[in-house]
Formats: C-alpha cells, sequence, structure tokens
C-alpha cells in the first residue's frame, strides 16, 4: 500500500488566496488594511529569515506589515513598552514577537503583554488556558497546530474517537496539538522524552502528530496501517550530495512510512508552509474582530 501524499504547500496556497480574497473584501468594504506588527530581538540568522518570511508573505496577501528590531541588549521593560504601543496602535491588528527571545528575557512575561485580542501568535497565557479548559474557546490557536489540524482535516478522517498520539509536549507544537485534538473528540495520548515503548504507542494511532526534532525517529513498522501521519519535525541532516551540503527531514521516516499510512504529510512541503498561512489568516481574524467591535 502506498499512503496519499498530503501537499500542504497547495493546501497552503488554497488557504493564502482565501485569505487575500477577505483581504480583499474588507478594503472593498472601506475597512482599513489589516495590519502584522512583528518583534525582532537581537541578530539570530534564523528568526531574522522567519520575520522576512512572514512579513513579504503579508505583503503579498495585501496585509501592511510592521517591522520592529530591537538590539540583543533590550531590556525587559524597553521589550514590553514596546509591545504595550503596539497594543495601543489601531493600525496594528496582529503581533508577533519571534521566539526565542535573548536569555535574559523572561518570555512569558512579554507574551503575557501582548493584548489577548493581538495574539495571532496564539500563545498569550489567556487563549492557552482556554485551549486547555472544557466549553472554553481561546480567540486564537498557535499557529503550526492549527495548520496540522487543518492538514487532517483536508483527509476527511474523523476526529471524534479516534485515537491519536502526539510526540512532543513542547508548549508551541506539541501540547497545543494535543489540546486541539481533545477538543475535536479524539482520545489522545502524549509522548515525551520519557515515555515507554514508543513504538507500541504509536502502533495505536488512527492519527500521529510528530513533534519530537529527532530525524526519522518513527519507522514505518510503527505506523497503524492506513493511519494519517502529520511529521511536524524539521531536521537538517548532512547530504554531501546536496548543494548546501544538508538536506530537511522530518522526525518520520517518509520512505518506510509511506508504505504503511494511509496519508502523510512530506518534509519538505507538509506543515512547514502552513505555519504562516494560519498566521496570515489570523491576522485578518483579528483585524475582521477589530472592525466588528467598532462597529
Ligand atoms: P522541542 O524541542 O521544544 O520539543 C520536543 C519534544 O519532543 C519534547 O516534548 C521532548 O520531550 C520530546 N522528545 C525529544 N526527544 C524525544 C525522544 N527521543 N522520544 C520521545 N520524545 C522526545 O521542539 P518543538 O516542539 O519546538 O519542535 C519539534 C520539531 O518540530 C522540531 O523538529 C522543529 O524544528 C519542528 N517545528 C516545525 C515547525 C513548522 O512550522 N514546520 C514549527 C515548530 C517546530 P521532553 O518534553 O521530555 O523534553
Amino acid at each position: 500500500m502506498s499512503a496519499q501524499i498530503i501537499d500542504g504547500n497547495a493546501i497552503a496556497e488554497k488557504l493564502r488566496v482565501e485569505t487575500a480574497a477577505e483581504v480583499e473584501a474588507m478594503t472593498r468594504a472601506g475597512l482599513p488594511r489589516p495590519g502584522l506588527a512583528t518583534v525582532l530581538v537581537g541578530e539570530r540568522k534564523d528568526s531574522q529569515s522567519y520575520v522576512g518570511m512572514k512579513r513579504k508573505r503579508a505583503g503579498e496577501l495585501g496585509i501592511e506589515s510592521f517591522g520592529h528590531t530591537l538590539p540583543a541588549s533590550a531590556s525587559q521593560e524597553e521589550i514590553e513598552s514596546l509591545v504595550k504601543e503596539l497594543n495601543a496602535d489601531a493600525r496594528v491588528n496582529g503581533i508577533l514577537v519571534q521566539l526565542p527571545l535573548p536569555d535574559h528575557i523572561d518570555d512569558e512575561k512579554v507574551l503575557n503583554a501582548i493584548s489577548i485580542e493581538k495574539d495571532v501568535d496564539g500563545f498569550h497565557p489567556l487563549n492557552i488556558g482556554r485551549l486547555a479548559q472544557k466549553g472554553r474557546e481561546p480567540l486564537f490557536v498557535p499557529c503550526t497546530p492549527d495548520g496540522v489540524m487543518y492538514l487532517i482535516e483536508q483527509t476527511g478522517t474523523p476526529f471524534k474517537g479516534a485515537n491519536a498520539v502526539v510526540l512532543g509536549r513542547s508548549n508551541i507544537v506539541g501540547m497545543p496539538a494535543a489540546l486541539l485534538l481533545v477538543k475535536r473528540d479524539a482520545t489522545v495520548t502524549i509522548c515525551h522524552s520519557r515515555s515507554k515503548d514508543l513504538a507500541g504507542v504509536c502502533r495505536q494511532a488512527d492519527i500521529l502528530v510528530a513533534a519530537v526534532g529527532r530525524p526519522e525517529m518513527v519507522r514505518g513498522n510503527w505506523i497503524k496501517p492506513g493511519a494519517v501521519v502529520i511529521d511536524v519535525g524539521t531536521n537538517a541532516v548532512p547530504d554531501p550530495t546536496a548543494k548546501k551540503g544538508y538536506k530537511w527531514v522530518g522526525d518520520v521516516c517518509f520512505e518506510e512510512a509511506k508504505e504503511v499510512a494511509g496519508w502523510i504529510t512530506p518534509v519538505p512541503g507538509g506543515v512547514g508552509p502552513m505555519t504562516i498561512a494560519m498566521l496570515m489568516r489570523n491576522t485578518v481574524r483579528a483585524a475582521q474582530y477589530a472592525a466588528k467591535k467598532l462597529a
């Protein structure tokens, strides 16, 4: 059996077209363009590149972007006061503070300072808390796990009563993905570095989400035949045949898993493209929310 490939590039493109159409409809209705503010602290190359990609995508969809850069030596107070300024700026609908922040900064306090209505990354403790509570809905959901759910939805696989296994319990991927699956009535097992018999647990999964950051850890014989496999992992491994000397692989051994799974995401081209697409959708939703409040 060979799995059907979940094409994250095509699905993210469809989402971007829908998001751009919503921006267009807003401006036609005389509303201001949605605005996304990015806050980059320090000079990490990977963070600079992520922020650059987010601002580029925003521009392509007609979303205004406001870039703010602070030196790595910026103080807690300086970062929080910038966030407060952005909270008060009506042109800004979404605030994205690029993580990780330098070691001397308490990132929880910074995330806490973001207005919950502008928390388009979905990391505000209140939004996460609501995600964890029955009968409560967050205003925004973290973008990568939101993208994971969107990809599973595209397969038409029912969530209700499905056995879902999430490998990884990080604040940004594993835990919110697990909470989202519970909200959709899946029966969820969360695994981490101290879990035993990972292979045996994974073999029970109708839906398997891998977010551990360990290249090709999940082997073909860990997969239940017909399962939906979502590979969040993005790991650079040496590849002398590649121009750059490395290639990207997921947490799942794709070649083995595709022979057993029903559906599978490739790396690259699976979850990766979804994260920024979800961020753009959240920014437009924040703008729609702000416009409704003013109406
Ligand atoms: P973290 O390092 O924050 O978390 C990794 C999780 O995996 C932890 O919960 C850890 O357990 C668990 N883990 C680590 N090793 C093992 C193991 N051998 N067996 C079982 N569990 C293990 O990573 P992130 O959640 O931030 O990211 C995970 C992966 O997803 C990375 O490859 C990252 O690059 C990728 N990623 C991709 C994104 C995208 O847009 N495509 C966005 C974000 C991340 P414990 O808690 O016990 O330490």
